[in-house]
């Protein structure tokens, strides 16, 4: 009878060790799934240009870059050729 006691004992205080480990590990995991990284968003938006015509801000790689000089769409480019 002792030793059963003893023996419940020594399996909960493991099993106790099993699923605090196992849920810092889930809460770790679910923390880094949900929450945004800053660092990470910068990087994915990438570098930004204002469109010389309306001066909307846009990303670089959507924008129509004509000798340096960019715009947000293809007629701001016609409009602005046609002004100077
Ligand atoms: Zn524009």
């Amino acid at each position: 009878m002792f030793f059963r006691t003893i023996f419940i004992i020594i399996a909960l205080i493991i099993v106790w060790f099993v699923l605090k480990r196992w849920a810092k590990a889930a809460l770790q995991d679910y923390i880094e799934k949900n929450l945004p990284n800053p660092k990470a968003t910068i990087i994915e938006g990438g570098p930004m240009v204002r469109c010389q015509h309306c001066d909307v801000h846009l990303a670089k790689d959507d924008a129509i870059n004509a000798n340096g000089v960019y715009f947000c769409c293809e007629e701001h480019q016609k409009l602005a050729q046609h002004n100077t």
